[in-house]
């Protein structure tokens, strides 16, 4: 079986993030949001069947740990009333989609994040996603400002009180930014990848995997800088007299396979340990081209994983029982599912 952790819903019907323009335009105006508007079964079947199912289907996927546009998260936008709506909206979007594709989705909710806000706010959407929808996960966006990052580090006992509760229901959160507003950034280019190299990196320094020692966070885009310049990371720590990364971060820290070019992918494997590697692919997402030298998509990240030199145990783990290890409801929500 093949899982895809990492899939975003970037093909919702166009009301849905119509409504978040005009729900932001009536914050600003301090007005009332106006009443969401009907999606239909249909729609959503469309939007599917036609987006991440076809190419699915394609490439040879099974399943994909499916959550909210997250360029669309806006968490810099609006205020903690607006998030709140706005991520009650969009988990539940992707709850239909799960229970209309129940063999190939599986859901991973956003959170109703807002910058300056305590992450304790986001409790309450974590657990119903959980709890009522069967997610198996959470997006956590380490930079609420958009670029800015004005909030504390990951490491902070600010965020613990989210920890506390991802421990409690065993679900790990993938360290997954949203779109930057700041001009000096890029979303996808830059933002993204600076976001998963800052994240990794405030992990290194802090003493959080002490504290929760089964809490489990997923750095996305195959880990920003973060496996190409793993002797500067292993060298940092050594100066900081902190243990061994293997020791100090592996048994939480784990990235996906979002690297869009074969070299990428072989360096990714050849450094980080296989049993912390998640295949992804971000399909439909940030890059969405051809690559000419190949004459396949950048983001159809399979095709180089089935040109590394592993052993067919070895791709079963990056394939599949990694994923089932990390996320660790989703074995029992695919059977829920009646699926795989
Ligand atoms: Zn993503």
């Amino acid at each position: 079986m093949i899982i895809d952790c990492h899939g975003h819903y970037t093909t919702s019907p166009r009301q849905h993030e119509a409504w978040r323009t005009e729900q932001i335009a009536a914050h600003k105006e301090g007005r009332a949001a106006p009443p969401r508007p009907a999606i239909s079964d249909d729609e959503i079947h469309a939007s599917i069947v036609n987006g991440q199912l076809k190419l699915q289907q394609e490439r040879g996927t099974d399943l994909t740990i499916f959550s909210p546009r997250a360029a669309g998260m806006g968490h810099h936008l609006g205020d903690a009333t607006t998030s709140e709506a706005w991520a009650t909206a969009c988990n539940e979007l992707i709850h239909r989609v799960c229970t209309q594709f129940p063999r190939n989705f599986v859901g991973v909710c956003m959170l109703p994040q807002t910058a300056g806000v305590s992450p304790r706010n986001c409790i309450a959407e974590l657990e119903r996603c959980v709890l009522q929808y069967g997610f198996v996960g959470c997006n956590l966006n380490p930079d609420p400002s958009g670029g800015f990052w004005q909030d504390p580090p990951l490491g902070d006992r600010y965020w613990y009180p989210l920890y506390e509760k991802l421990v409690e229901l065993d679900v790990p959160a993938m360290i997954h930014v949203s779109a930057a507003c700041n001009p000096a950034f890029h979303t996808t280019g830059s933002h993204y990848l600076n976001g998963d190299t800052a994240a990794f990196m405030q992990c290194l320094t802090s003493d959080l995997f002490k504290n929760f020692p089964t809490l489990k966070f997923i750095i996305p885009h195959g880990g920003g800088a973060v496996p190409y310049h793993w002797g500067r990371f292993r060298g940092i720590a050594q100066d900081m007299k902190l243990p061994p990364l293997t020791e100090h971060l592996l048994n939480n820290v784990f990235f996906d396979t979002c690297v869009y070019h074969l070299p990428g992918q072989e360096l990714l494997a050849k450094v980080i340990p296989l049993d912390n590697i998640l295949f992804a692919s971000e399909m439909i997402g940030a890059v969405r081209g051809i690559d000419p030298e190949t004459g396949h998509h950048y983001d159809d990240t399979k095709r180089y994983i089935e040109e590394l030199p592993l052993s067919p145990g070895d791709k079963a783990r990056l394939y599949e029982g990694n994923a089932r290890r990390v996320y660790g409801r989703l074995s029992a929500q695919l059977a829920k599912q009646g699926g795989h």
